[in-house]
């Protein structure tokens, strides 16, 4: 084993659950061969700062390569020189305490798209607005992507206490209910042909929420009950081509960045009207390199 993988060690912490759909067959493709064809910038900086191996951070003198997971800021590598990338919905990820930083994907979110990505340690985790927030988790009730906008549309309008027996729309609390904002719904703008703007069709989701753990301790997570009335949202079947995934689980069990990577193309797909044309793929810049680098890692090992 590399260095890069003892150190690089990520942890998976979303798990997929197979989900009917009209283009599984896209998603077989790509869980075939996840990391291939993607719109990528070019690794030679990280092939170089690989070369030059490890460095100091400049802000807590720890030892690292690319980038500090402590301090969240690069090392060896300048900001021009790595791809930023805007990302069509706010994320955060909520870290677990005892995740080693340095084992942990969602790092890469933060450093790629660091004006969209914030990342909470638990249990310091925002007060969310149960209407237009999801968490990406396969829990029991969890929906599609494809279903989620219309769930909490259907959260938003409802203000009936009655209709808390619905599968997907939970009652409000009073103080939630007054602070909703009717105005930003308009019904007109949502026509059949689906040539609504994206604001009115991305509304009324304002972020996603993920969590950054082994297993065990995302359970811990989901059940706390800040987020308990969160609108729970499943990827479409992904399988993980992380290096090192849990023993004992399947390879549907998704690294972060991964998870919020599926995400986006699942968001993508099914409520932006242009094509997806690479947007995010940069989102596993450091991801891919890193796959590579084992891989070769383990090819010249004789374990391939
Ligand atoms: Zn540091």
């Amino acid at each position: 084993m590399s260095s890069l993988d003892q150190d690089q060690h990520l942890q998976p912490s979303c798990r997929d659950k197979t989900t009917v759909s009209s283009d599984s067959s896209e998603g077989c493709k790509l869980a075939k061969q996840p990391l291939q064809g993607l719109k990528l910038a070019s690794h030679a900086v990280l092939e170089e700062a690989q070369q030059k191996g490890r460095l100091k951070c400049l802000k807590c003198g720890g030892s690292r390569m690319f980038f500090c997971y402590t301090c969240c800021s690069l090392v060896g590598v300048s900001v021009q020189e790595i791809p930023l990338i805007k990302l069509p919905v706010k994320i955060d990820i909520i870290k677990h305490p005892n995740e080693t930083d340095g084992k942990s994907t969602a790092i890469h979110a933060k450093i790629l798209a660091p004006s969209d990505v914030t990342i909470y340690t638990y249990p310091c985790i925002p007060d969310y607005k149960t209407d237009k927030v999801v968490l990406v988790f396969p829990g029991p009730g969890a929906i599609s992507v494809q279903s989620m906008l219309q769930c909490l549309r259907d959260r938003s309008n409802s203000r009936s206490p009655d209709s808390s027996d619905e599968p997907f729309i939970k009652r409000l609390k009073t103080e939630e209910v007054q602070g909703a904002t009717h105005t930003a719904e308009n019904p007109e703008s949502r026509t059949p042909d689906g040539t609504e703007s994206l604001e009115s069709r991305v509304y009324p989701l304002q972020r996603v929420v993920f969590i950054d753990s082994t297993w065990n301790q995302t359970n811990k997570i989901s059940t706390d009950e800040r987020l308990q009335d969160l609108l729970q949202v499943e990827l479409k079947m992904r399988k993980t081509c992380f290096w090192r995934h849990q023993k004992g689980k399947p390879d549907t069990y998704l690294a972060t960045i991964e998870a919020i990577y599926y995400f986006l193309r699942d968001f993508h797909d099914h409520y932006l009207d242009h094509e997806y044309s690479g947007e995010y793929d940069n989102l596993l810049f450091f991801y891919s390199f890193l796959h590579s680098v084992i891989n070769k890692a383990k090819a010249s090992a004789g374990k391939l």
